[in-house]
């Protein structure tokens, strides 16, 4: 059976993980698999429905009913079609980010997610960007890089790509908030909790532009599969 290379890139949010990732799977020929998208599109009919994410009885019961198929059109984004429409856009509110990381912390989700993204890594070379590949999901990829950055430079990029999209409502002292508050759960849930894998290269991009990470993980990159 051919075996397909897969790259994880784990760390918290605003690391810069998917501009990132997503470069270097366009330079590679990869599949780039955001899985980020993936709890945010079930946590977005999970949230139409009315239920709250803490609400385990009612998330089981629906999860079911939930048939998240990932995309690649010409564009090269990824799209995320949720029971045949696509969501992609609607997935981005901060709200959603806020629903889908309490939404993570429960068990069954956390499992229906894990064959969707292992199926990915099985029949693609993937570059796949998330907290828990490179610890829960994808064990064995041939790279693991945990990406990560200070709280405050993650939340002025953040706030950059908020005012970059027409958002001028958002202050810096909440997207700080929002990020440290996520890290937080990401950190300490009880399943599959935010860790660099042991044998992660930990890669702190404070203080890189984003043309010194990538090129700082494509080295990694090069190194560990031997090229
Ligand atoms: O990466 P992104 O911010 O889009 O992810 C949204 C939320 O989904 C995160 O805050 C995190 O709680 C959760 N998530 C996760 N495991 C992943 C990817 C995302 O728990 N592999």
């Amino acid at each position: 059976m051919k075996h397909f290379i897969s790259i994880a890139i784990d760390g918290p949010a605003g690391a810069g993980k998917s501009t990132m990732a997503r470069a270097v799977a366009k330079e590679l020929g990869y599949v780039y698999v955001d899985t980020g998208a993936i709890y945010r599109t079930v946590g977005y009919y999970i949230q139409l429905c009315g239920i709250g994410p803490r609400d385990v009885d009612s998330v089981t019961r629906l999860i079911d009913e939930v048939n998240v198929e990932l995309r690649y059109p010409e564009d090269g984004v990824q799209h995320m079609i949720l029971n045949g429409q696509d969501v992609t856009d609607e997935i981005r509110s901060p709200e959603m980010s806020d629903y889908a990381s309490k939404l993570s912390t429960l068990e069954v989700v956390r499992d229906f997610l894990l064959d969707v993204q292992r199926d990915m890594a099985r029949t693609h070379n993937v570059v796949m960007d998330g907290r828990d590949i490179g610890t829960v999901v994808l064990p064995d990829a041939d790279v693991k890089i945990y990406l990560t950055a200070s709280a405050e430079v993650r939340a002025r990029r953040r706030l950059a790509e908020f005012q970059a999209k027409g958002d001028k409502k958002m202050s810096y002292e909440t997207v700080l908030r929002d990020i440290r508050q996520r890290d937080d759960r990401d950190m300490n849930r009880k399943i599959a909790p935010l860790r660099c894998a042991k044998d992660a290269v930990r890669l702190d991009t404070s203080e890189l532009t984003i043309a010194q990470s990538v090129d700082a993980i494509k080295e990694i990159v090069e190194k560990r599969l031997g090229r």
